[in-house]
């Protein structure tokens, strides 16, 4: 996909929920809401976390809030990698790492990882330590990536779009008794956003929630959605 100034590749790998392997033009490997081993949709392979050592391992952790289907493997994921944890500086507090371990933000706060930068932007959800947050990555060539975290459609958006305009989101659509359903997320994405590629995320992990059906009606007619499979690895 085209970039709105450069010409760097992100490497996205979904492992199901709201986890997701990024890695940025650059090698940069970042890890979003590593909810894995008890990932009832990750695939087997990639639910072994000694990966984290060597092949697989992060520069940085990224957690949106507490919950455990986001925050489930980043203190072992932390501790075999020696990456840092980012998130919500009460969150990262609760982890107990060591200092250099321990990259607590807040809101409109920017951390820098190698030749990345992430923004911390907020959301409409709770957590059971600090506020719940989403994430905006920033690569060198001045593309952004928007991870949601578990959000609400919210009229902080607008102001989302307009501070780093996203070119790639991974939108929560997961629907069910915690966050917004496909309808409201593929809303969200029409009302506030311009980006190139849209990634619904936080669906079909359990029963309770919606099925990848429902997301691909929901978002039926919007030639930027992209439907991945857990396990597999895209390129924009
Ligand atoms: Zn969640």
């Amino acid at each position: 996909m085209s970039g709105k100034s450069g010409t760097g590749i992100v490497k996205l790998r979904w492992l199901g929920h709201a986890a997701f392997e990024v890695e940025s033009s650059g090698g940069t490997k970042l890890l979003v809401d590593p909810f894995i081993t008890d990932n009832p949709v990750t695939p087997e392979p990639l639910k072994r976390l000694d990966r984290y050592k060597d092949a697989d391992k992060p520069h940085a952790i990224l957690v949106s809030h507490s919950h455990g289907d986001h925050s489930a493997n980043a203190k072992e994921i932390a501790k075999l990698s020696d990456a840092p944890v980012i998130g919500m500086v009460e969150y990262v507090a609760s982890l107990e790492l060591s200092p250099e371990q321990s990259k607590g933000g807040n809101i409109g706060g920017e951390i820098r990882v190698r030749d990345l930068s992430v923004h911390i932007v907020p959301a409409t959800h709770s957590s059971e330590s600090g506020s719940p947050i989403g994430f905006v990555i920033e690569f060198a060539d001045g593309r952004t990536l928007y991870h949601t975290g578990d959000t609400w459609i919210m009229s902080d958006m607008a102001l989302i779009e307009e501070v780093h305009h996203p070119d790639i989101v991974l939108t929560c659509a997961g629907g069910g008794p915690y966050t917004q359903n496909p309808n409201v997320a593929a809303l969200s994405m029409k009302k506030f956003f311009k980006p190139s590629v849209i990634v619904p995320m936080h669906y079909a992990t359990f029963p309770v929630l919606a099925s990848e059906a429902d997301v691909r009606a929901a978002f039926a007619g919007d030639s930027r959605a992209v439907i991945m499979k857990p396990g597999e690895t895209k390129t924009v």
